[in-house]
């Protein structure tokens, strides 16, 4: 059999390792419609009726490629890809499933469920690490649409970006999915965009996220992308996109109207001369499977881009060594990159979701410790919080004291960055908000400044 990589690209859609079109048709299903999904069929009305509850709540959308290609219904309530996709009742605590649910029993007009719906959020900590905090100004203007957070990289949200291809049912990004706007990040315009680049020379990579910019047409990409690469600047090296296209609708790469468009674009990104790197978000190995995500890699990869993966950790989805090892590797032999493995940030499903910091360290040591040093590329386990990246890099004793060893992989201040320091050890801590310092400090040593 010839591979695929002997093969010139305008050859490549009509080559029968295409997967069939049948499938390649996105249909999105939300609360509206998920019931004409046949697989549907097979849940109790308990169940469907968490569907009803839970989605009020938190964003719920699913697609007919996660529902035909990912989700093992054999394996259904506990499939991972399952609960990565559909809200579950234990998603909310039993007070507010109830508050919801009696409302749905007694048909409650749907404003009465919204302002109920909208309680519950506004308890479920939908600003974690302080994100609106890191919004840069150039020259007066506030660039609504991106956060300069750490020195070398800006993050830029396409106002047209700001959904996805499915929700997952754990994103810290709940909140601008379900219309509380006031954290929505969104900036129609590249040129001040541009301009601030220009006027800021450390910065070297321009980082594009969501939602997901991948949802957007590639014309209306397109008008993001080119005046950046017209303007030419020098000091900006790497573009990167955060995307989900590949786990949630790889065919994104393949065979929407727009694909070769899509590729032709990213093309012109790597023979501008700078890097691409496409942040891949998968979350189980199960999402390396389908033809269609190799082939959506081996397309991306040919036009000189690289692919970097991450994945919080999941309880109930991924929360196995096995699976981050196999996920890993199987990621390793398509040719991407291992990069990060965060731990679930403190907000909306994190009581559902959310590890111990022990166990983050356990599973993270466990799963490097089974694969070679090219997946060891990948750190963590971290926790993008208000001052930076902070890795748990372990669990030790000094002088007698247990602690928990961490340092910065990225600082507000640069200079914190691969300096350890310690916490006390505490078993049931989640996050870097429940630690306190280790030893007689009454302070971590980067709160000196606050
Ligand atoms: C993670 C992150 C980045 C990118 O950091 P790298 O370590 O370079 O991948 C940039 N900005 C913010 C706000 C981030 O959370
Ligand atoms: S794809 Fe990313 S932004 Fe979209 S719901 Fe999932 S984690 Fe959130």
């Amino acid at each position: 059999m010839q591979t695929f990589f002997e093969s010139p690209l305008s050859s490549v859609l009509s080559r029968d390792y295409l997967t069939p079109k049948s499938f390649a048709h996105y249909k999105s299903f939300t609360l509206r419609n998920f019931r004409q999904i046949p697989q549907v069929n097979r849940l109790s009305s308990g169940q469907i009726e968490a569907i009803e509850v839970v989605g009020r709540v938190f964003p719920f959308k699913t697609n007919s490629y996660v529902v035909n290609e990912l989700i093992d219904w054999e394996n259904v309530p506990d499939d991972p890809i399952f609960i990565l996709n559909f809200p579950q009742k234990d998603m909310l605590k039993p007070d507010q499933y109830e508050a919801i649910a009696n409302l749905l029993k007694r048909k409650a007009d749907k404003e009465e469920i919204d302002q109920a719906a909208m309680k519950i959020r506004w308890e479920l900590n939908p600003h974690p690490a302080g994100q609106e905090n890191n919004i840069p100004s150039h020259n007066g203007l506030k660039l609504k649409g991106s956060q300069h957070k750490y020195r070398e990289t800006i993050l830029f949200f396409p106002s047209h970006g700001q959904t996805c291809h499915a929700y997952c049912t754990f994103c810290f990004r709940w909140p601008q999915f379900v219309g509380m706007n006031d954290i929505k990040f969104a900036m129609r315009e590249t040129r001040l965009l541009v301009s601030y680049i220009q006027d800021h020379p450390e910065i070297t990579d321009l980082i594009f996220t969501g939602g997901d910019p991948m949802v957007m047409s590639t014309k209306l990409f397109a008008t993001y992308i080119n005046p950046i690469l017209k303007a030419n600047i020098r000091h900006l090296k790497t573009i990167r996109i955060g995307t989900k296209a590949l786990g949630y609708w790889p065919y994104r790469f393949l065979t929407d109207d727009d694909s070769e468009e899509l590729l032709d674009l990213l093309n012109k990104i790597t023979r501008s001369g700078k890097h691409l790197s496409i942040m891949a978000h998968f979350n189980h190995p199960r999402e390396m499977e389908p033809e269609a995500v190799k082939n959506a890699i081996r397309r991306i990869r040919e036009i000189g881009a690289e692919i970097r993966t991450q994945s919080p950790l999941l309880k109930h989805i991924n929360d196995q060594p096995e699976l981050w090892s196999k996920m890993w590797q199987a990621q390793v032999e398509l040719g991407c990159i291992p990069y990060y493995m965060f731990v679930v940030r403190d907000t909306g499903t994190h009581h559902y979701f959310g590890v111990t910091l022990e166990e983050a360290w356990n599973i993270f040591r466990k799963s490097y410790q089974k694969v070679s040093g090219l997946a060891r590329t990948v750190r963590g386990p971290s926790m993008s919080a208000h001052p930076g990246k902070i890795q748990v890099l372990g669990i030790s004793e000094i002088n007698g004291e247990k602690v928990f060893v961490l340092q910065f992989l990225q600082g507000r201040n640069p200079d914190w960055v691969g300096k350890p320091f310690f916490a006390r050890y505490d078993k049931n801590a989640k996050w870097v908000s429940d630690l306190q310092p280790a030893f007689k400090d009454d302070h971590f040593f980067y709160e000196e400044n606050h």
